[in-house]
């Protein structure tokens, strides 16, 4: 038999992905499984969205799209990117696409074998995927929690050089929920401008924020010129099961990522691009309600580690899981299966995120909040009894 190719078998399954199947597997079988991994907001899609898919199915919207996208969501995005973002640019520097998908495409569309790619540590467990398929070298920047998860000014000097060609943000961040200030952003577009590299600012969760401000990096100076943003619907209007995003990026890289996507994926269904218009155009109260209740849950989950003895919790600013320090000497990984095998709470091993990650658990508190406290206090019988 031939083997596979040496690029899949240095690709690592997503963890997020894997746990989250193995607890949904355990539910199946009949057990009472808590699931607080996957980064999964627990609403429904607000029914405005439902009904503008619904609604375009039954028009017969079920044909190929452009492989662009619909240029009236285009034009929405733009018009967000402007008006929110404070980032200049129109439809012709954006592309609808599979968020996740826009990961893989810009960065095969600018990254070539032998440049370097910087990845924030802790950080998002498939940025890893970015180097391995393009050959480039990894630059992990550490944050660490004394620092509040925000890299130091010489770190990120350190990190960037004449072979940089990508350097990934993720603010508000995943794992950790840090919101990156100005000056940090500053630092990283001046590195930027004088290293001539690109950011890959991915800001899925910029809608969640309960302490600071989101800024976009492209917003800064003439970093339009050489961010590639990125962005979605999955979390902040609970649509992670239609896979939509968009990049926004100077043209001439959103011609280059177009063929990509041509090649790959062809185009976004229709029907849920017209789903995505009217996200945008109508449903910013449905936005801030989930904002309200992930808020509270938020406390709610930071007032009980809070007595605990068995975890510290960092303060998170943004998106939806706290990244909470344990005390028992255990990996994070086999810690991850004890807790899901054991206690039957399942969380995201902290190790996963890169090394800075190890000794943590990232936990996500897009649950309900009766699920969600009854999922800390197993977590915390599971660490008391190690
Ligand atoms: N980004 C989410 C998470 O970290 C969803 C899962 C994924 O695609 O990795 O849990």
């Amino acid at each position: 038999m031939r083997s596979i190719s040496a690029r899949a078998r240095r690709l690592p399954p997503s963890t997020t992905l894997k746990i989250s199947q193995m607890a949904a597997d355990m539910r199946a079988k009949g057990e009472d499984v808590i699931s607080l991994s996957i980064g999964e907001p627990d609403f429904q899609t607000p029914q405005p969205i439902i009904d503008a898919a619904k609604e375009a199915l039954e028009r017969g919207e079920t044909h190929y799209a452009p492989s662009r996208g619909i240029p009236e969501l285009r034009e929405e995005i733009a018009r967000k990117m402007k008006e929110e973002n404070m980032v200049d640019v129109g439809p012709e520097n954006i592309i609808v696409t599979i968020a996740k998908h826009g990961i893989f495409m810009a960065s095969q569309s600018v990254v070539q074998h032998g440049e370097e790619v910087v990845l924030p540590d802790p950080g998002w467990v498939s940025y890893s995927a970015i180097s391995i398929f393009s050959g480039a070298k990894r630059v992990d920047l550490r944050a660490k929690e004394e620092d509040g998860f925000i890299p130091r000014e010489e770190d990120i000097k350190n990190a960037v050089g004449d072979k940089t060609k990508l350097f990934v943000i993720n603010t508000p961040s995943n794992p950790t929920g840090v919101v990156y200030p100005k000056k940090t952003l500053k630092v990283i577009a001046d590195l930027a401008e004088d290293y001539d590299f690109y950011v890959l600012s991915d800001e899925i969760y910029e809608k969640l924020i309960y302490r600071g401000k989101h800024i976009s990096i492209a917003s800064l100076g003439n970093m339009h010129e050489r961010t590639i943003t990125l962005n979605g619907f999955s979390k902040a209007y609970a649509m992670t099961g239609w896979r939509m995003g968009w990049i926004s990026a100077p043209e001439h890289l959103v011609d280059a990522i177009n063929k990509l996507q041509q090649q790959t994926i062809t185009c976004v269904p229709p029907f849920i691009q017209r789903a995505g218009i009217v996200a945008l155009r109508e449903c910013a109260p449905c936005v801030e309600d989930m904002r309200k209740e992930f808020e509270k849950r938020r406390l709610v989950a930071l007032g009980e580690i809070d007595e605990m003895h068995t975890m510290s919790a960092f303060k998170p600013s943004g998106a939806f899981y706290i990244f909470a320090r344990y005390l028992p000497e255990m990996n994070s990984f086999s810690l991850a299966e004890y807790l899901l095998e054991e206690h039957k709470v399942a969380v995201t091993p902290g190790g996963a995120f890169g090394i800075a990650g190890e000794g943590y658990i990232r936990i996500s508190y897009a649950a309900s909040t009766e699920r969600l406290i009854e999922g800390l206090r197993r977590i915390d019988r599971g660490l008391g009894s190690l």
